[in-house]
Parts: structure tokens; sequence; C-alpha cells
């Protein structure tokens, strides 16, 4: 776990295969749903091909990010199946996967824990007041279902990431609130290792007519979510939300430390592309940063899976990643890897991060 007394900033060389972008929900800020029976469901094939060039790209995490289907659906075992298949895929090609597919039951957590190193959810905001608002049409963001995520994921032992969606209507009291729900099922669980900042960020497909968040407000923010997180816990920030370089280093001074994932294309927000490592690199380094790839999993969670993913974690672990292509070279998709080693979040640099 990167700390404010380190120089590194993390990010994970990642790829986005979604299984579906149909949506039973109907968030206003969505930039990603289609209605449902609007999208095809990506085949283990189409999967297979997106993901044989990636082995000479560097990637590491395959973040399997779904639409969901109502859970009372017919077709639910059938794209809960999919999803599982997915991540066989993934993890039997050598890639570590990390599933966000909205809520699920107890059940389908436990099985899908088998074929992933961490899974993610947003809370985005507990305050119910969204659910007369950008939720109206939403019913899996009531914040009970998804607090109980993060219970489950505790009592599961998955490693899980989650976080805050910023300015989509509520007051910043309601922030601290979030973060401190957060903190408590951590402090239970210990399971946390990323809470997302993320600025609502508007794009061409959402009906929520709001301006973005200011991105002027986010390093205050990050500092009093570093207050209020446990230590162990690593604030992340994603850098093609935060257009202006001066900003993005603000947010690391205040202590975000890690950059997500970075590949082709932001899912979420594909109105607005990731920058590459080096363009990312010409920011951090000029200002004593160093920007280092992390795997989807951090090591004090090794021991939480079978033996089965312990062995595709080690072999990672064990792998320096290749040196860094310039710009042009090798696929423009390329994230473009440093040379130095694979970053290890380790439990130990807590203690110094709690001066944060
Ligand atoms: S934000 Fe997520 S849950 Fe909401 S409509 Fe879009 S895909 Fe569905």
């Amino acid at each position: 776990m990167p700390t404010s007394h380190s120089p590194i900033v993390t990010y994970s060389p990642a790829y986005t295969i979604v299984p579906t972008y149909e949506c039973f929900n109907r968030c206003a800020y969505c930039n990603f749903r289609t209605d449902p029976g609007k999208s095809p469901w990506m085949t283990i094939s189409e999967a297979e091909t997106l993901l044989k060039p990636l082995h000479s790209q560097d990637v590491c995490e395959i973040l399997i990010l779904s639409g969901e289907v109502h859970p009372h659906s017919p077709q639910r075992q059938a794209w809960f199946q999919r999803i599982y298949d997915l991540c066989e895929l993934a993890l039997a090609m050598g890639f570590l996967p990390h599933t966000n597919a909205g809520p699920l039951s107890f059940e389908e957590m436990q099985q899908l824990k088998k074929v992933n190193v961490s899974m993610g959810l947003m809370l985005e905001q507990l305050t119910p007041e969204l659910l007369k608002t950008v939720h109206k049409h939403a019913p899996s963001k009531l914040s009970e279902v998804r607090l109980q995520q993060l219970q489950w994921a505790g009592e599961l032992k998955i490693p899980f990431t989650t976080g805050l969606l910023l300015g989509i209507g509520e007051t910043e009291d309601d922030w601290w609130e979030t973060l401190e729900a957060i903190s408590q099922i951590h402090q239970r669980y210990h399971h946390i290792q990323e809470v997302i900042l993320q600025p609502h960020s508007p794009g061409n497909q959402q009906t929520f007519d709001a301006p973005p968040f200011d991105p002027h407000q986010l390093p205050r923010v990050i500092s009093q979510a570093r207050q209020i997180l446990p230590p162990d816990i690593t604030i992340q920030i994603p850098p093609n939300l935060i257009k202006d370089a001066k900003w993005l280093l603000a947010c690391i001074e205040a202590g975000a430390r890690d950059l997500g994932g970075i590949g082709p294309k932001d899912e979420v927000n594909p109105d607005y592309p990731h920058p590459d490592y080096q363009a990312l690199q010409e920011i951090l380094e000029p200002a004593g940063w160093e920007l280092v790839p992390r795997l989807p999993v951090y090591p004090q969670f090794d021991d939480w899976f079978s033996e089965e993913l312990q062995t595709a974690v080690r072999r990672w672990r064990r792998t320096s990643p290749p040196t860094p292509l310039l710009q042009g070279e090798g696929s423009k998709n390329n994230p473009s890897f440093p040379g130095s080693a694979w970053e290890c979040h380790t439990g130990g640099s807590a203690s110094k991060s709690a001066a944060e």
C-alpha cells in the first residue's frame, strides 16, 4: 500500500470485458447501459479473441464489468454463468480477473470468489435522497443492498474495491457518512483494498443534466477521506476524469496513491479516454512521484484464495514488468509498463500512513 510518505503511485495495467451492457436499472448519470435484450451477451469465443493479443501487451487485470440482469429474471442464472465462464477463461489464459457486476447473492459471490482475485462495487452515496432523483429508476442502488455486499465480501474474505461517485446531488455530509460506513465495515473484516473517489463527469448518453464535479474540490475531499479511512485502504482516483495535471498532482499530494485500472477504454466513462503510462509519467515524475504497476490483489490477501488462485497470483508476483514502450511503439492500446518491479502493497506500510 503506497503511503503519503512514499514517492510511489500505482496503477493496474488492465483490460475491460463487458459480458453485457444491458441493465435493468436506469441511473440518470449512466453512460454504459442499454435496455434489457438490446445488448447481445459476449460469447466465450469473442472474449478469447479479445484476450489473446493482451499477452503481448503486458496486461494483468481483466476487469469483468457487467450491466445487471434482475435477480428474479429467468435470465439471471444464464447471465451469472456467463460471467463465471468469462472469469474462468481469463484465469485459464493467465490473467487475474476482477469482477464488478452489481449486487450479487451471497451464493453468487461465493461462486465468483473461486475465479476472481478481487471484486468491486461502488457504494456511490448512501443517502436515500438520491432514490428520489438520479436513482429513482435504479432498484439496485438501495444503500442497504450495497452495504450488505461489502459485508458479505468481508465474510467471504474477498478483497474488495468500492468507492464514491461525487457530484450526483449529494451533500458534503453525505460524503463523510458514506466514507464512515466503509471504514466501519473494513474495521470488522479488513478486506477493502481501495476506495475510489470518482468525480461525476457528464457523458453523451446520460439524462442527468448537471455540471461535472468541480475538480478543485477533490484534494479537500481526498484529504478528509484520508482522515476517515483506515490507513490500510488506498485512495484511488481516475486520472482520465481529472484533466488538469496540476489538479491530478494536488490529488496525489492530498493522499490519493492509486490511479486504478488503465486500459484502452473506460467503459463507464466512454467519453474520457485513459491517458497512457507515458503521459502519466510525464506528469508525475517531474514532481518526484514514481508510477508503478500493481496487481489487482494486494499481497496481504494472497492466502485468502484457493491454491489454484494463489499459484496464478504468485506467477505474476515473480514476473518483472517489461521495459516501457515508447509512444507509438507496439499496440496503440498498450498501457506501457515501467521497468521497475510490481508494487507490493503490503500491510507493513500501514503504520506509516497512520499519520496521513
Ligand atoms: S450505472 Fe450501473 S447500475 Fe446504473 S444503469 Fe448504469 S450500468 Fe446499470
